[in-house]
């Protein structure tokens, strides 16, 4: 069907549906189309006439559609309802070490369409300058109503104002980068931390079907967890939760790009086995990575090289592997989560360097709990930051979790 320009619902729509009855009617059709008023009334608990007011308000935003008729019980056949997939269209953005990706999301969690930008080095001002092109493209290559943008960017954020406290990577320092967004795109923005939006998007679209809370850590040049508990973000009280890579492990001195010494992610991180392999490789005549160039040597010679059983590799892996499983140990103990995904470049290691983190989340932990927890590699294969994103603004401005 086709919808003629005038019919349509304004450009940057999205009047917020904050109403509680509203968001309660909306999310009874979302999970459980196609539905009839009557059972929508049935489901909620709210009464029919209220729900035939709300689904007339629904349906005048276009948020809700009918779709035809479903089967009679006696009396006249039901009219079903549901939520078009395509009624609203969601920005959801990474903001990555190398590149910007950002994608159009549909309200079923759907990519319509995506767009990356490599950074090329540019940090401060002119990585903002690039993000600010990529917005200005995603919000042309669209003509749907627009919810929003959710964006997942490295470093502390304060999710409550979206403003970035410090991204080390991309040197942002207190830039309010929730205010800029809105004043120029004129849409609703939220900002979380890469990891947080990571899990948000692992819970919402990994196929975890009951799992209510998780911690899922992405591994990969930096370290970082996103916990989800009873289905919701958990970012902690200054939106810290999880920040894992900057805690010191002991007896490691080792300077971090942070500022301290000693931290997980000097040790753990695929930034940290490459470096180790080219400090290393050199003494170790044995190696398939010896008489390498050393800066040619990257995180691919590695992973071929431990793959191919190469000693040197192994022992790499294996080392970064243990301080994972250690700190998976601490957090089990810490919040009793049975479900641990991890995430990231490292993850392409898969079973072998999996297996060593297991094992030694297990000797770090008490053997009830550990024994009780389900370590595996997320299941989500791209895009993981973008959708959590998207998942994260979805939640906030219509009261769905989204759900694919
Ligand atoms: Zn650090």
């Amino acid at each position: 069907m086709r919808q003629d320009a005038a019919a349509r619902p304004p450009r940057t729509s999205s009047q917020p549906i904050r109403h509680t009855s509203l968001q309660v009617v909306l999310r009874s059709i979302y999970d459980h189309s196609p539905i009839s008023r009557a059972d929508v009334a049935r489901r909620t608990g709210l009464t029919r006439t209220t729900v035939s007011d709300v689904v007339d308000q629904l349906l005048g935003a276009g948020l809700v559609r009918e779709i035809g008729l479903g089967q009679s019980t006696g009396g006249k056949a039901p009219i079903l309802l549901e939520v078009p997939p395509d009624a609203r269209h969601l920005i959801g953005i990474e903001v990555g070490d190398s590149r910007l990706t950002g994608a159009i999301v549909n309200l079923r969690g759907e990519i319509r369409q995506a767009i990356e930008m490599p950074l090329d080095g540019r940090d401060g001002e002119l990585a903002l300058e690039r993000l600010d092109e990529l917005v200005e493209r995603l919000v042309a290559s669209t003509d749907r109503p627009l919810l929003g943008i959710g964006l997942g960017t490295p470093g502390l954020i304060d999710t409550s104002t979206g403003t970035v406290r410090w991204a080390v990577n991309l040197d942002w320092r207190d830039l309010p980068l929730g205010d800029h967004l809105r004043d120029r795109a004129r849409l609703p923005v939220y900002v979380a931390n890469d990891s947080h939006a990571a899990a948000l998007g692992e819970h919402t679209f990994g196929g975890h079907v009951g799992v209510a809370s998780m911690i899922v850590i992405r591994v990969g040049r930096g370290i970082g967890a996103g916990i989800v508990l009873d289905g919701r973000l958990y970012q902690g009280d200054a939106f810290g939760a999880g920040e894992i890579g900057h805690t010191a492990v002991a007896g490691n001195e080792r300077p971090c790009r942070c500022g301290g010494v000693g931290c997980l992610e000097t040790l753990a991180s695929t930034r940290a086995t490459v470096q180790r392999a080219r400090e290393q490789a050199p003494f170790a005549p044995e190696s398939m990575l010896h008489g390498r160039v050393l800066d040619d040597l990257d995180f691919d010679d590695l992973i071929a090289a431990f793959h191919a059983g190469d000693e040197l590799a192994r022992e790499i892996v294996a080392d970064a592997a243990h301080q994972i499983g250690r700190s998976i140990g601490g957090l089990i103990g810490a919040l009793n989560i049975r479900n641990v995904v991890l995430v990231g470049e490292m993850t392409r290691l898969g079973e072998p360097w999996l297996s060593i983190v297991r094992r030694e989340a297990h000797r770090s932990a008490l053997t009830l709990l550990a024994d009780d927890t389900r370590i595996e590699i997320g299941r989500v294969e791209r895009n993981l930051v973008v959708v959590g994103a998207a998942a994260l603004l979805m939640t906030r401005e219509l009261g769905l979790s989204l759900v694919g």
